[in-house]
């Protein structure tokens, strides 16, 4: 498991019937997107809670579902904060749920206790909810939240009223509307609509407020965008690849990706290789991109085992390391004397793809070419994703200060990289290429972990 996370999925149902069952899978089908916690609140008279420590599916049991009566309702997953948060304030009973990162929180929280308010303990979602509940309605504090805060937010609050959704300005972070018979829902990606058996709608737009319920959705406010900023690993990485995501198949982009690499290396002269191979799950779309293209057999050369638990809540590297193999083992007949192209999405601190170069040739592999769809990871992430410190990033070890700016410095690290990871070769797609295979213009995506530029900095 790399040490790069997203923080945050968000759902929210307005139903005609009970609506509880529907949220409990919504948020099973966006489990990826944070694994620490879980939570579901339902609207019946007053507001239901419940939140668990693990995954939904490991942790709701029958009788809380039963508890959660009501016909609208959120639910969360989570890498970092126990949500949804219930609050009784002068807006009522509210809950609030959100994904996403606050830049400047230190500073909000001591501009609002400078002014008396008191922190249980400073999450994210407090600081939102305290925002949002110091305004006459949930609008007026979505838009003030607009106004003061520095970051990525997409965000549902349950009310009396049906279930508030925005997406900040800049819309970093997904969020999407789909329809069923007599249920709206709001979703972090698409793939919990479609998995519901409900239509996809649309994408909600930066800055769009909405409010779902018996009418359906209605836009009470459109604030304005000074640019998009989607964040480019959603492709990459972060998302499911059965979603759609503003516009773009998370599937189709991956391919690209993948074709992009070996593009590259037709380009430069071809490569001799029997097979591509994939680290799971993260490599798969990559390296049946780079198959497509070069034309390559693909072939299937770690075995993911599902019930190994995650490699990063190990405490110490040996542990990680010992559970890094039970969760993939190397199939060794497909191995064994191969020249293997080995797709994956990213290297954070390296020390993953250097075990799964070591496997592969203890295994038998003659060459590993390792080809990185992602370009080099050169800086932390502000707006919600967990990457590492600059110290861990193993790229920008190798390159301190400045950014990848030719193929020359490309190819540099590249040497630097397989050196370090014992692979015959290393290639990253490079910056213009990675935006070209995603087919999104420049200006409406972050890239902020690969060129240092913060798109709220740069209209
Ligand atoms: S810095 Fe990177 S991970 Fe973070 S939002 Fe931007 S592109 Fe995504």
């Amino acid at each position: 498991m790399k040490s790069l996370q997203d923080n945050c999925g968000v759902f929210g149902l307005y139903a005609e019937t009970e609506c509880v069952h529907d949220i409990f899978q919504g948020i099973d089908f966006l489990q990826h997107r944070g694994q620490e916690y879980c939570g579901i609140a339902t609207f019946d008279e007053g507001i239901r809670i419940v939140t668990h420590y693990g995954k939904a599916a490991n942790t709701f049991r029958d009788q809380e579902l039963g508890y959660l009566k009501g016909t609208w309702g959120i639910g969360h997953v989570s890498l970092r904060e126990r949500q949804p948060v219930r609050w009784r304030s002068q807006l009522g009973e509210i809950a609030v749920a959100f994904g996403g990162n606050i830049v400047n929180a230190d500073e909000l929280i001591e501009e609002m206790k400078s002014r008396g308010r008191a922190f249980y303990d400073g999450y994210n979602v407090e600081i939102i909810s305290k925002i949002i509940m110091e305004e006459r309605d949930v609008v007026a504090g979505i838009r003030a939240l607009s106004k003061i805060i520095r970051g990525a937010y997409s965000l549902v609050v349950l009310t009396r009223d049906g279930i508030y959704a925005a997406r900040d300005i800049y819309a970093f972070r997904p969020l999407v509307l789909g329809q069923g018979p007599g249920k709206y829902v709001i979703a972090s990606e698409s793939r919990a609509i479609q998995n519901l058996e409900m239509e996809f709608i649309r994408d909600v737009r930066p800055g769009e407020i909405l409010l779902v319920n018996d009418k359906g959705f209605q836009t009470l406010a459109q604030l304005d965008s000074p640019r998009r900023a989607h964040c480019a690993f959603e492709w990459a990485y972060t998302a499911s690849l059965d979603s759609i995501i503003d516009g773009v198949y998370v599937q189709e982009a991956r391919n690209q990706l993948g074709g992009s690499l070996a593009q590259r290396d037709m380009d430069e002269g071809g490569l001799e290789v029997d097979i591509v191979a994939a680290v799971p799950m993260s490599g798969i779309g990559h390296a049946l991109g780079y198959h497509k293209r070069s034309k390559i057999s693909y072939q299937e050369v770690f075995l993911y085992n599902r019930y190994a638990d995650r490699s990063y809540t190990q405490s110490n590297q040996p542990a990680r390391e010992k559970m890094a193999k039970r969760k993939l083992s190397v199939l060794q007949h497909a191995v064994k004397g191969q020249r293997v192209v080995l797709c994956d999405d990213s290297i954070v601190r390296g020390t993953q793809i250097l075990y799964k170069v070591r496997d592969l040739k203890e295994a038998g592999a003659q060459q590993v070419h390792v080809r990185i769809a992602c370009p080099p990871l050169m800086y932390p992430c502000d707006f919600g994703i967990s990457t590492r410190t600059y110290e861990e990033l193993a790229a920008r070890r190798h390159f301190k200060t400045g950014n990848i700016t030719s193929m020359k410095k490309l190819r540099d690290l590249e040497a630097l990289i397989a050196d370090q990871i014992g692979a015959d070769s290393v290639k990253y797609n490079s910056l213009d290429a990675f935006v070209s295979a995603l087919g999104i213009p420049k200006q409406q995506l972050c890239l902020k972990c690969f060129d240092g530029l913060d798109p709220t900095e740069t209209q």
